[in-house]
């Protein structure tokens, strides 16, 4: 067998939030699929570890945020590499209440659901949502589960100056940088002191080179 044609699969990168004791909190997930069109119906595969996973079995409900190609890639550190037992994800992110659940406003829309079943894996709790509301927000482009570890966290982003040299300059012997957090990668002839994660917002200190 070979299990990584299961990186074959293509897949996106979302928010699914919900609340705790009436304080949005959500997690990124991209097990998400459409499985019927009438009624209406989403599943999302959420680690039963996860904040949201009991939150989302509380109230019965979730919304699934889901992020654009040129959403902030700092989104993903925060509701990727933290917990909502710690952290209040949603402090400091622009978001709007609809049909009374927490949606990120940086992408291409969401996706409202009322749980109506849920299945079990060893590891993660598959939920069954029938869709409440939906809506996009402009004309964006999903982030694909591919593009971001090929683009985004596999590259300095475009406005980087590494970027910016790698295009102009004649090459110079460029190293490896990755963080030890969420796997970002910084190419450059030398680790900047002041380094922020564009992804998860750790320094320096948490970057080794490859
Ligand atoms: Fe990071």
């Amino acid at each position: 067998m070979n299990i990584l044609t299961t990186q074959k699969v293509s897949y996106g990168l979302y928010v699914i939030s919900s609340w705790h004791d009436g304080k949005a909190t959500g997690c990124i997930a991209n097990a998400v699929m459409q499985v019927t069109a009438e009624p209406a119906i989403m599943a999302i595969g959420i680690h039963h570890d996860n904040f949201t996973h009991a939150c989302i079995k509380k109230t019965g409900k979730f919304a699934i945020s889901i992020l654009a190609e040129d959403s902030d890639p700092s989104l993903i550190g925060t509701f990727g590499f933290k917990s909502g037992r710690d952290a209040d994800k949603f402090d400091g992110v622009g978001h709007s209440i609809f049909g009374n659940l927490p949606v990120v406003n940086d992408g291409c829309g969401y996706i409202l659901c009322d749980v109506i079943d849920v299945a079990e894996t060893p590891t993660h709790s598959v939920f069954f949502g029938k869709i409440t509301d939906a809506e996009t927000f402009g004309d964006r482009k999903p982030m694909t589960y591919a593009y971001y570890h090929e683009v985004i966290k596999g590259k300095s982003p475009e406005k980087a100056p590494t970027h910016i040299a790698e295009a102009a300059a004649p090459q110079k012997k460029a190293r490896k940088f990755r963080c030890k957090v969420c796997g970002y990668e910084y190419e450059g002839e030398s680790l900047p002191d002041d380094i922020v994660c564009p992804i998860c917002g750790v320094g320096a200190d948490e970057f080794e080179e490859v």
